[in-house]
């Protein structure tokens, strides 16, 4: 039976870490702010919204947020944006995706400065995790990586497979496990035989929003099985891994819920912490 990598639990320890520094930076007069910035009225992105700025208040991030309606135009959020990077007590900026189709996502994100991109998904960062190089990293594949490590999953050498190449889940999280050392294969929609590549992996990350693709019998016995995605069906939240017959095979899983969700809202907030103490130095 798999070990449980709980990310409730970790993401708790995280939050704890990042209070500490808060902390730090606030006895040095500095309060930690993040602007979060969401266009229209879609519920789930306004949770997600909530739920952010519920996580800064526990830990003594002071948050920014910016609500517009769904009829924004680019330039009304470019210009925000543009406020939002001369503020000196705004940190860290997020833009909550995705964004209504009047408006250019990769405009918008390449208008953060890269110092206060909270989400780590400017291109400079993206650049910059390619090449190996220390970067803020996006918040999903920072905090699988770090429920990784704290299982004590080896990574040097081993073969990582990675369902999904999204630029703010798939490809960072290829790019940050090659620097860990792994062999990395990239799967994707239009990967054939999806099973064989699964098969080889000691590391396999599903996300590829699919529910439940990943079953048992695409999984080599004793793989660590991280599953990013998060669906309802049927009034139940499930992943993009069907625990039920992977449980038995694989030598790590992460739930859903209670894995990579808490995972990634701790991970935003160190991202937020660092760049208020990066501004510092
Ligand atoms: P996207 O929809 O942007 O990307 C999905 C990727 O999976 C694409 O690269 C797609 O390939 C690939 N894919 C789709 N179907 C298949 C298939 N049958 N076989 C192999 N690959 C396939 O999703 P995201 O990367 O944004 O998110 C992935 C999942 O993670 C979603 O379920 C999302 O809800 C969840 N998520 C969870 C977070 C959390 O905090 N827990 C945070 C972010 C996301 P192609 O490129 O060819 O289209």
């Amino acid at each position: 039976m798999a070990i449980r990598i709980d990310g409730k639990e970790l993401a708790a320890q995280c939050r704890a870490e990042t209070a500490e520094r808060v902390a730090a930076l606030r006895a040095r007069g500095i309060t930690p702010g993040l602007a979060v910035v969401l266009v229209g009225d879609d519920p789930a992105s306004q949770i997600y919204v909530r739920n952010k700025e519920k996580a800064c208040a526990e830990v003594g991030i002071r948050s920014f947020p910016v609500l517009f309606p769904s009829g924004t135009t680019q330039e009304q959020l470019l210009e925000t944006i543009d406020q939002l990077n001369a503020n000196e007590n705004v940190h860290g900026i997020l833009v909550q995706l995705p964004l209504p189709k009047q408006i250019d996502k990769n405009a918008v994100l390449e208008r953060i400065l890269p110092q206060k991109d909270a989400d780590g998904f400017h291109p400079i960062h993206a650049g910059r995790l390619l090449n190996g190089e220390d970067t803020v990293v996006p918040c999903t594949p920072r905090g699988v990586l770090r429920m990784l490590k704290s299982a004590g999953v080896p990574l040097r050498g081993k073969e990582a497979v990675v369902v999904g190449r999204s630029a703010i889940v798939g490809r960072p999280m290829a790019a940050l496990l090659l620097r860990e050392d792994c062999t990395v294969t990239i799967c994707h929609s239009r990967t054939e035989d999806l099973a064989a590549h699964t098969r080889r992996a000691d590391i396999l990350v599903a996300a590829c929003g699919q529910p439940q693709l990943i079953t048992g019998e695409m999984v080599k016995p004793g793989a660590a099985v991280i599953d990013v995605g998060i669906h309802r069906v049927d009034g139940h939240l499930v992943g993009d891994v069907d625990a039920a017959s992977v449980e038995p095979v694989a030598g790590w899983l992460s739930p859903v819920p209670g894995g990579v969700g808490p995972m990634t809202i701790a991970m935003l907030l160190q991202n937020t912490v660092e760049a208020a103490e990066h501004a510092l130095s």
